[in-house]
């Protein structure tokens, strides 16, 4: 019967990693939310979004300003034109009632014209009555006649004015020649100081009445105070000329040798004005000015409606009857009042506040995007890590129940050789058959407390105790010493620190005790001396160094990123060993807080573990 000669346990063979999935060419959900959060880490949504709300942003804040300008300036358009209206009118109105005073004038001067040149002081008054002036020319304070006296006919014209008004008198004195008496005034209440005063008394009244007969046109009297005014308010005189031929002179000596007097009526400004515009009807109020001096100015009778900084302010010219008046207009409060809208100011406050809201709500949009891209990038994040914990646990799987039935088989193939063994009473067969099944039987048992050591490494936390160094050593000999006798490696401990630390006491063993193994395991046999040495020393503040040193067979250069991997194993050793020890050391340190390195080279090893520990009696 051929003899089984069992196989020495060998490491196991590479193996392939499969993360399982349903159906490898349909998207999964975690692969839509892969693709949907690399398109928002990619920033292409996000930012195109970005750019829009921006746009959108500016855009509404364009469309805001602009209706806001175009309507300030249709209200200013508006206003212009109202004003623009409202000053023509007055000076329209002014002007029309100037014309039908002049028209009035005319009238009687070619009424007198139709009746032989003159006229008698009853026609006068029937004339004038039947005019009835107060009625249809409100404003005008009386039509009257002013008569060319010459100094010869001095005496028959008084007689024949005292006909009928035994008191008539020319006043008052002056030194012009000849005399230009108001002869009649209707009505004659209220005009009587005017009737027999001379024009010639007063440059004003003589002028223009002198200017009325030269030219044979209407003509107004510069600024004069009426004798009949008791206000005293500035007023002016209209003349309009009449003539003894019942042609109209050509020249100015005709209109002097054919001048028989002069229709005229006496005005007062403010009633003029009155008469012509209602200041309730009006929200532009207005001065007029004669030259230099102010015959009228409405400004300081409507106080409560002047405007310091009126909207609008103007001035016209016009020449009116041989005077140069000027208009200057101001808008009133009445004015600004009437048009001034709220209109533009509520569609800027409207335009911003919708804007304000599409800022916030934009910005929301932002958030929620940023906020869903970080959400994508953690799910990325943890899809990684079950990936990869899915990945080590299928390493684990296999590595484990190689390493778990491996030892077995073999045990079970030494068995099977003991039997024949014993049939042929091969007593030293048996004896390193049993030698054999024992050390696979310590390799099982160091892989399973291993195995058990990882199991327990993520529950394992407990509250820091105060840790001796003495006693960490003392316990790695207890477990070691055996090994390093064995091997014939002389392991030393040197404690630097004044006090026992605050540390997690079942993590600072595991790691002392697997990298002092190791540094046994790992022995050079070339040596003559072989040694490990333990040490505990402070580094920084609140830090200390565990270190185990070597002078074994070094690690080589290609296995430095990988010494922590779980199951990894140099193949720079025959020693067995699970590859799971300074997996294992690794783990305790990072709970620790701590950091793990080491240098190494064909002359040894060293590993320093840094972690922070707070020294107790401080
Ligand atoms: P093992 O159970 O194989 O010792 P470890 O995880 O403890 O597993 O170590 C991983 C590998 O690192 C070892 O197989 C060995 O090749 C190498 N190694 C660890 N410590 C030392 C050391 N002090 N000297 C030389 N090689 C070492």
């Amino acid at each position: 019967m051929p003899r089984l000669i069992p196989r020495p346990y060998a490491a196991p063979t590479p193996y392939r990693i499969t993360v399982l999935r349903m159906d490898p060419e349909a998207p999964t959900q975690n692969q839509q939310a892969k693709d949907v959060g690399k398109a928002i880490l990619s920033g292409s949504a996000f930012s195109t979004m970005h750019r829009l709300h921006w746009l959108i942003i500016f855009l509404s804040l364009v469309v805001t300003i602009a209706a806001w300008r175009i309507t300030s300036s249709q209200i200013q358009e508006k206003a212009a034109n109202t004003y623009e209206r409202e000053t023509s009118k007055i000076l329209d109105l002014v002007l029309e009632r100037m014309q039908r005073y002049e028209d009035a004038l005319w009238a009687g001067a070619i009424h007198i014209n139709a009746i032989g040149g003159d006229i008698q002081y009853r026609d006068w008054k029937r004339y004038a009555e039947a005019v009835s002036i107060e009625r249809k020319y409100p404003g005008i304070n009386g039509i009257g006649v002013v008569h060319y006296v010459a100094p010869d006919r001095l005496h028959s014209y008084l007689t024949a004015q005292r006909v009928d008004r035994p008191s008539y008198r020319i006043h008052p004195d002056h030194d012009k020649q000849g005399f230009w008496p108001i002869s009649y005034i209707i009505p004659e209440k209220g005009n009587e100081k005017a009737v027999g005063l001379d024009m010639a008394h007063e440059s004003n009244r003589y002028a223009a009445a002198q200017l009325a007969r030269d030219t044979g046109e209407a003509r107004i009297t510069g600024p004069i105070t009426l004798v009949q005014d008791e206000q005293h308010t500035p007023g002016f005189l209209f003349f309009v000329p009449f003539y003894r031929s019942s042609t109209a002179p050509l020249n100015v000596e005709e209109r002097r040798e054919t001048f028989v007097g002069l229709i005229y009526a006496p005005f007062v400004v403010n009633n003029l004005v009155d008469g012509v515009l209602s200041r309730e009807l009006r929200s532009i109020t207005f001065s007029i000015s004669d030259g230099s001096e102010e015959i009228f100015n409405e400004d300081a009778i409507a106080e409560h409606e002047f405007d310091n900084d009126p909207l609008f302010q103007s001035s016209s010219e016009i020449e009116l009857y041989g005077r140069t008046w000027t208009f200057r207009f101001r808008s009133s409060k009445e004015f600004r009042r009437d048009l001034s809208s709220d209109q533009p100011m509520t569609i800027l406050i409207g335009g911003i506040l919708v804007d304000l809201l599409l800022l916030m709500l934009f910005v929301l949009i932002s958030r929620n995007n940023r906020r869903n891209a970080h959400n994508a990038q953690m799910l990325l994040q943890a899809q990684k890590k079950v990936e990869r914990a899915n990945e080590e646990l299928s390493h684990f799987n296999y590595r484990t129940s190689h390493d778990l039935v491996a030892p077995l088989k073999t045990i079970r193939g030494y068995v099977d050789l003991a039997k024949y063994q014993i049939e042929d009473k091969d007593i030293e067969g048996i004896s390193d058959c049993l030698s054999r099944i024992g050390k696979q039987a310590s390799r099982l048992e160091k892989l399973v407390e291993d195995l058990l050591n990882l199991c327990r490494i993520e529950n394992q936390d407990s509250p820091p105790e105060a840790i001796d160094p003495h006693e960490i050593f003392d316990f790695v000999s207890s477990t070691l010493q055996s090994l390093w006798e064995e091997k014939g490696v002389q392991v030393t401990f040197e404690n630097h620190l004044q006090a026992p630390f605050y540390a997690e006491s079942v993590r600072v063993r595991q790691i002392m005790e697997n990298l002092v193994s190791n540094g046994i395991k790992y022995s050079d046999p070339q040596k003559s001396e072989r040694w490990v040495k333990v040490s505990f020393t402070p580094v920084r503040e609140g830090w200390i160094r565990l270190e185990v040193a070597d002078n074994g067979i070094g690690i080589p250069d290609e296995s430095r990123d990988k010494v922590y991997e779980m199951f990894y194993r140099a193949g720079n050793n025959s020693e067995f060993g699970s590859g799971l020890g300074n997996y294992l050391v690794k783990k305790h340190v990072s709970s620790l807080n701590g950091t793990i390195d080491y240098r190494s080279s064909p002359q040894g090893t060293t590993f320093h573990v840094d972690i922070p520990a707070k020294m107790t009696g401080r």
